[in-house]
């Protein structure tokens, strides 16, 4: 099959950064080793502790300022892949790192939105995050104090651009799944949509090992996917 002129959508997970040096959350050695889930992913956790929550996401971008770390062949042959494709092209990655831009992908949406933004609680701006997130922070434009925080999506928040997003699941003809267990709704119940759905849909998973929704696939590609995915693209040309 001529994958190139088809309709493509790609969505990636923290697996596919963990390479270029961003530790994924839930696998062994992942952050949840240092921190807790509820207390920095939630709006409970930031009330009760709101400069613990600004110093973990302070840290994370800090991390994404660092030279070393820099896209990944996945990232990079993702974005050359958006280049070749004539058909309809759309990347959604869970991911809140800048990565997928950095290697040059265009069109990309950030489902759980990204460390390069911040908004204000109060009234509503959104903010280039450029700035040490604190509760003694004061909003450039309403002057609140202290409620200003990262612009990513927490538990029991709605994840952004779903009516974008299922509409392309819509008209997909491919669905490429990386480096995510797929274990995490609402991105789950994408694969669940595309089950549902009359069209023939072929269905690709990378991942460093089976998930368990590995069986769903029409081909699982398991290994790094710095490796897996430069090799795949390449083999589309
Ligand atoms: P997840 O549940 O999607 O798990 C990561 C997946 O990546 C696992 O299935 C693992 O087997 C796979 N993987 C690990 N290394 C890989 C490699 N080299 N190649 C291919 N696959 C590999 O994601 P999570 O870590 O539980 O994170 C949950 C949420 O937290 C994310 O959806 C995201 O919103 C956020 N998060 C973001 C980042 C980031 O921006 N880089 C990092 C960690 C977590």
């Amino acid at each position: 099959m001529d994958i190139l002129n088809k309709n493509i959508f790609i969505l990636t997970g923290a697996g596919i950064s963990k390479e270029s040096g961003i530790n994924t959350f839930r696998e062994k050695d992942g952050l949840w080793d240092n921190y807790k889930i509820e207390e920095v992913c939630t709006v409970e956790g930031f009330k009760k502790n709101p400069d613990y929550v600004n110093k973990f996401y302070n840290e994370r971008k800090k991390i994404l300022e660092c030279p070393k770390i820099i896209p990944n062949h996945g990232h990079k042959s993702l974005a050359s892949f958006e280049n070749k494709c004539s058909g309809e092209f759309l990347l959604v990655t869970q991911n809140i790192d800048n990565l997928h831009e950095k290697a040059g992908s265009k069109k990309i949406l950030h489902m759980h939105g990204t460390l390069d933004f911040a908004f204000c609680m109060f009234c509503k701006i959104r903010l280039k995050f450029d700035f040490n997130l604190s509760s003694k922070y004061k909003c450039p434009n309403c002057g609140n104090v202290g409620n200003v925080r990262v612009d990513v999506v927490w538990f029991g928040e709605q994840p952004k651009f779903l009516d974008k997003i299922y509409k392309y699941l819509e008209m997909t003809d491919i669905f490429i799944s990386i480096g995510t267990s797929n274990n995490v709704y609402p991105a789950a119940g994408f694969i669940d949509f595309i089950m549902q759905t009359d069209r023939k849909v072929k269905m690709y998973e990378f991942n460093i090992e089976k998930t368990n929704k590995s069986y769903l696939f029409d081909e699982v590609f398991i290994g790094p996917a710095s490796k897996t995915i430069p090799k795949f693209v390449e083999s589309l040309s």
